[in-house]
């Protein structure tokens, strides 16, 4: 293979399917590409897709548009569209009529053979993959980057929740969890490397190891990972409201390395749309769950993602998921409107909600979290946080950011000495969307 080759990869949509894209970067550099953020000089182009809705699919099909332009100008580089859009039913096909100039074409489940479709793309060869079904649990893809401070992790695949709205199972398969022992020492393997935050991933964290014998669950993951030398911190990304045990927020109130950050998606404050959403938990459990963690965790920090205009959703409805945010306090919400999904239950339910309709409950919805979220950011003023320095601040260079333990980015000023490390920053100021602070302490 002709070295000095470059590779830009594209992700789109979620940790995970950023995680994949990390994991088709570090195959091509085995294949000896160099990666690099120019379109204009890459080799080799690769979408990592997303399909949870129609914007993000719209916005992918318009780069993807884009890069027969670029093929068009050097008809050497090659195009490769991988991910959860090119895993949907009957998608491959028609995604190969309308993008003809594609060479190659992989689903979720056989992103880890990619050295061979690009093998055979590089021969001039127009490869399209997509397995059904996953033919085992991947254990070790390749590593993420070295040298991030920063890195998120699989603990298990695929989703077994079906909310009727998702695509997600659809395109990821049935859950799936990775052994223990393997994601230890995956992270050894980034601490070793210079990482000292890790994200656990998983569509719902709070089912891992739901099939192994012996009894082995979350909790009991995140105790073997809080024991690994020198890894500072640890997150974890999605827990499903109906599986958050008290072992774990009890886990989590031991505190060390476990970041007291809960992203706990709601969807709805409507006991009757979370139904028909076929989440599996009512408002009042939702809220139990938060009482228990606000009981012992008092500072830990709510996040939460919330779908406006589901079908069916009435006006009262959507006061009641209002109603649970004036109650929660989440520092952050990430809303969405209803999309539809093809193949998913909901897509067939009737009282499908207009477009005007979904827009005007989303404005409103986002302006009272904005307010939330600015309270949120106010009651930290003159208290000290710890913060993991990250490294210049994107929006001055002159100055620092890092994120607290609840996952809240402050800007501070300080010498490049300190990126890496821990340190106490005391909030002076909460702008729009960071907070202004100074070092008490390294
Ligand atoms: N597994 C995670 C969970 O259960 O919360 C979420 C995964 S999904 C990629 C991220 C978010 O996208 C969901 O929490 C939901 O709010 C949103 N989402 C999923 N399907 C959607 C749809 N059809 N329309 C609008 N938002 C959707
Ligand atoms: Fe989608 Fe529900 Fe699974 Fe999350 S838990 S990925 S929202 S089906």
């Amino acid at each position: 293979m002709e070295k000095g080759k470059k590779v830009v990869t594209l992700a789109y949509g979620c940790q995970m399917s950023e995680r994949d894209a990390e994991t088709l970067t570090e195959i091509t550099r085995q294949a000896g590409y160099t990666s690099s953020a120019e379109l204009e000089s890459a080799d080799l182009v690769i979408v990592n897709t997303c399909c949870v809705r129609e914007s993000a699919e719209n916005k992918i099909l318009g780069k993807i548009g884009e890069l027969k332009k670029l093929k068009d100008n050097n008809p050497n580089l090659k195009i490769a569209i991988s991910g959860c859009m090119v895993q949907q039913p009957g998608a491959l096909e028609r995604l190969r009529k309308r993008a003809p100039h594609v060479d190659i074409w992989a689903g979720t489940h056989n992103l880890h053979e990619f050295a061979v479709l690009l093998e055979k793309a590089e021969r001039g060869v127009k490869v399209a993959e997509v397995w059904q079904e996953p033919k085992k649990i991947l254990e070790s893809t390749p590593l993420a980057e070295r040298g991030k401070l920063q890195a998120n992790v699989n603990i298990m695949y695929g989703c077994d929740n079906f909310c009727s709205y998702c695509i997600v199972p659809h395109v990821r398969g049935r859950e799936r969890s990775r052994k223990p022992e393997e994601i230890v020492q995956e992270i050894k393997d980034l601490v070793t490397g210079g990482c000292r935050e890790i994200t656990l991933l998983g569509q719902n964290v709070n089912s891992y190891g739901k099939e192994f014998s012996p009894a082995y669950d979350f909790a009991d993951l995140l105790r073997d990972v809080d024991q690994i030398p020198l890894l500072s911190r640890i997150r974890f990304i999605t827990s499903h409201p109906k599986d958050l045990s008290d072992k774990l927020i009890e886990t989590v109130a031991q505190g060390g390395k476990l970041c007291e950050h809960f992203h706990l998606p709601i969807q709805s404050g409507s006991n009757l749309i979370l139904e028909r959403m076929n989440r599996k938990y009512s408002r009042e459990y939702y809220l139990s769950r938060v009482r228990k963690i606000r009981e012992l965790l008092p500072l830990a920090t709510l996040t939460t993602d919330i779908i406006v205009g589901f079908p069916g959703e009435s006006e009262e409805d959507f006061e009641q998921t209002l109603a649970v945010m004036n109650l929660v306090h989440y520092s952050q919400a990430f809303t969405f409107m209803y999309s539809k999904r093809s193949g998913t239950l909901a897509a067939d339910m009737e009282d499908q909600i207009p477009l005007d309709v979904k827009k005007r409950r989303l404005q409103r919805l986002m302006s009272v979290q904005n307010q939330k979220s600015l309270e949120w950011r106010q009651q930290m003023i003159g208290k000290v946080y710890e913060v993991l320095v990250e490294g210049p601040s994107k929006t001055n260079p002159e100055r620092l950011n890092g994120r607290t333990r609840g996952n809240e980015l402050v800007v501070f000023s300080g010498g490049s000495e300190i990126i890496g490390s821990l340190v106490n920053v005391r909030i002076l100021e909460a702008g729009s969307w960071t907070l202004l602070g100074d070092i008490e302490s390294l």
